[in-house]
């Protein structure tokens, strides 16, 4: 994946309303990693909105809605306690393991709930879930991605889309970074648009419906 913007002229007429093929996949969106959470990022809460405009939208137009979910057991390896790199969080049916609150929830979105073995991480929603297969079973070739956090689970996420062979749309607005250096959530976005993603708007995506 060595591809830069300019590699993709044809995007300059992608078409970004959602449509038949489309499937909207929320990252992480969870209590632990918004402010003052376990995990907190930065202005997490500030995806909620975007991201339920862009719901109501894949809703009316009956197509996939996914939301991943890190969903660990108490003894995770990426906990401090067994050597990770993380406070724990996301403990699976805990309250901040729970989605954010305001976080639309529609009744037939599809939960993938990652790493919940105590002896494996998983960054990306499609690491052991099925998820590729679920998405190509509904017929979906492009997935709009936004979430937490734009330089881990969302970048995880978008690269596996990319190498299963997904088209993607990341929506730029509609996630935060954590960054543990300060740039990684930009670089993070270059580093979607270097593995061939389209970086737009929720406004560009669902302007439409506003
Ligand atoms: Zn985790």
């Amino acid at each position: 994946m060595s591809a830069t913007p300019t590699a993709w002229p044809e995007l300059a007429g992608t078409r970004l309303e959602p449509c038949p093929g489309d499937a909207l996949v929320v990252v992480d969106v969870q209590r632990d990693f918004l402010p003052g959470g376990a995990l907190g990022v930065p202005e997490g809460d500030r995806v909620v909105a975007p991201l339920n405009r862009c719901s109501a939208l894949f809703e009316q137009l009956h197509l996939p809605i996914v939301l991943t979910r890190d969903w660990h057991p108490a003894d995770h390896c990426s906990f401090y306690a067994q050597g990770g790199p993380w406070p724990p969080h996301c403990v699976a049916d805990s309250a901040g393991a729970g989605f954010a609150p305001g976080l639309v929830v529609a009744d037939d979105a599809h939960i993938v709930s990652k790493a919940t073995r105590s002896d494996a991480d998983a960054y990306s929603g499609f690491q052991h879930t099925g998820l590729a297969d679920w998405l190509r079973d509904r017929g979906c070739r492009r997935l709009f991605i936004g979430g937490l956090a734009t330089d881990y689970c969302v970048l995880a996420t978008v690269r596996d889309a990319r190498n299963q062979g997904f088209d993607v749309v990341a929506l730029r607005d509609a996630m935060r970074a954590v960054d543990v250096q300060p740039g990684d959530g930009e670089r993070a976005q270059g580093a979607m648009v270097a593995a061939g993603a389209v970086l737009a708007s929720v406004d560009e995506v669902a302007g439409a419906s506003a």
